[in-house]
């Protein structure tokens, strides 16, 4: 069976195999609605008592020989579905899929925020059908925040009670540990390890293009990733006695995106702004809402402040949109540190399926086809990275911004990009008529910063996941330069 779809699909078109893959995608979306569907009914009615189980997991386990994981997993989109008959449509559509619903799933079953599931629900189940997969756990993340903000502190109190670390020596090795932290403290230990591994990949290639030169892509690196990284470790252990004693904190290693209306709430909450009179508002939407560095992790309006008031952080206040309209400084953006701003908007490249951070993006502009008369600020920019901007403009796409000031790529037909079964944006504006753009020409030589795909992986033990060429030129982002 499986030779012989693969010997029909062996020679079809891109477009063939797209048409094939959402039609296979929707047969599966359907059966886990129906998988579903049995599930709300055998837990409901207790029937899995029948087989001799005491739950509707050990039921599922024995009956899908699955893991206990998967189990739970089903029985909470069971009960989420059986809860929002619309969550299960979309399903059964294909609009959105299984670890979406999983998702709405953990902010549904949440002790104390699932309380005002309800509520959000149509919002978040619209969130799980736009969103990349990774934006929408940040949207439940943050919206069980949101909804139990004393939980959430609780948590981050909790790690940050418990952080530990210990360096041990074992038979003449090195054993490193280290554990909790506060969310900003994460990140920027994250980032400082992050950088010190660019560094190390910087002096490889450096070293093999100076005695290699122009053939330096057909000979390996010196050093393997994973020793890279050990060396990166030991640069930051030595830098900590190497450093001036009165050496300056690099600006700034953390960026906490935090809306105005959160900003304004929690200094009111602790009596640092009067505000009189202050309107009860209706409900605000907790997506809207953001407290969280600008690379996605949650920080408690609480921890935001202390590192506002400690002066370690810049800080970026953003609009319903998203859109940064206060860095910390007194004037308003919209021109000079635009295009920081634009990648504080964002977590990462805007091209759908690509994980390379914002931070590490080139800032493109939307409203590109009337650049004469288009404003360069940061609501009309777009951060892509170097290897997708070049896509962009080759392929001749541009951004076209949804009425919750999500940008998506469109295509010189017309249609979106999007995740097959999704439907298409609501838009902000009617389309304008761009005009055609050139073909741009890119050079094909390989910089420095470029490698292959098989001396990139050439250490990898994990079983590959793609399947591409050996000496596909890679892209190393230089993080230094960003
Ligand atoms: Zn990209």
């Amino acid at each position: 069976m499986f030779a012989a779809f693969v010997d029909d699909l062996a020679g079809a078109s891109t477009a063939d195999l797209d048409a094939a893959l959402a039609a296979a995608k929707r047969s599966r979306d359907e059966a886990d609605m129906r998988i579903a569907a049995i599930t709300a009914v055998v837990d409901s009615r207790q029937l899995f008592q029948d087989h001799g189980h005491r739950s509707v997991t050990g039921y599922l386990k024995q009956q899908l020989n699955c893991s206990a994981v998967e189990a739970g997993r089903i029985k909470s989109r069971a009960r989420l579905i059986n809860r929002h008959p619309d969550i299960g449509d979309a399903l059964g559509a294909s609009r959105i899929g299984a670890e979406a619903v999983t998702q709405l799933a953990t902010a549904h079953k949440h002790p104390r925020a699932g309380e005002r599931f309800d509520e959000f629900a149509t919002m978040l189940t619209d969130q799980a059908e736009r969103l990349e997969h990774s934006d929408l756990v940040i949207a439940v993340k943050h919206f069980v925040n949101q909804a139990d903000p004393d939980g959430a502190f609780g948590d981050q109190e909790f790690h940050d009670q418990q952080r530990t670390a210990s360096v041990r020596v074992d038979s003449g090795a090195i054993d490193l540990h280290a554990f909790g932290g506060d969310p900003i403290r994460a990140v920027e230990m994250h980032t400082v390890f992050e950088r010190a591994v660019q560094a190390e990949a910087h002096k490889d290639f450096e070293a093999r293009r100076i005695e290699h030169g122009d053939d330096a892509l057909a000979h390996p690196m010196p050093r393997t990733n994973d020793q890279r990284k050990f060396d990166a470790m030991y640069e930051i252990f030595i830098g900590s006695v190497t450093a001036p004693a009165d050496g300056k904190r690099p600006e700034p290693l953390v960026n906490l995106v935090v809306d105005a209306g959160t900003g304004v709430d929690v200094l009111v909450r602790h009596h640092l702004l009067d505000v009189d009179d202050r309107v009860e508002a209706e409900p605000v939407d907790p997506l809207t809402q953001r407290c969280q560095t600008s690379t996605g992790v949650s920080v408690h309006p609480d921890a935001a402040l202390k590192a506002m008031i400690r002066g370690s952080v810049r800080r970026v206040v953003v609009d319903a949109h998203n859109v940064v309209i206060d860095m910390g400084r007194k004037q308003r953006l919209f021109t000079g540190k635009a295009r920081e701003a634009a990648k504080l908007m964002v977590v990462r490249c805007g091209h759908r399926g690509c994980d390379i951070p914002a931070e590490f993006c080139d800032v493109d502009h939307l409203d590109e086809w009337a650049a004469d008369t288009g404003a360069t600020d940061q609501v009309n920019s777009f951060p892509l990275c170097n290897g997708h901007d070049i896509w962009k403009h080759r392929k001749r796409l541009r951004g076209r911004r949804d009425s919750s000031g999500r940008i998506h790529l469109i295509r010189p037909d017309g249609t979106v990009i999007k995740p097959l079964g999704a439907r298409d944006p609501v838009w902000a504006e009617p389309d304008g008529s761009p005009s055609p753009r050139p073909e741009l020409t890119t050079p094909d030589q390989p910089t420095a910063e470029q490698t292959t795909w098989a001396e990139l992986t050439k250490n990898s033990t994990a079983a590959s996941r793609h399947t591409i060429p050996a000496d596909a030129l890679v892209q190393i982002i230089d993080l230094r330069a960003a």
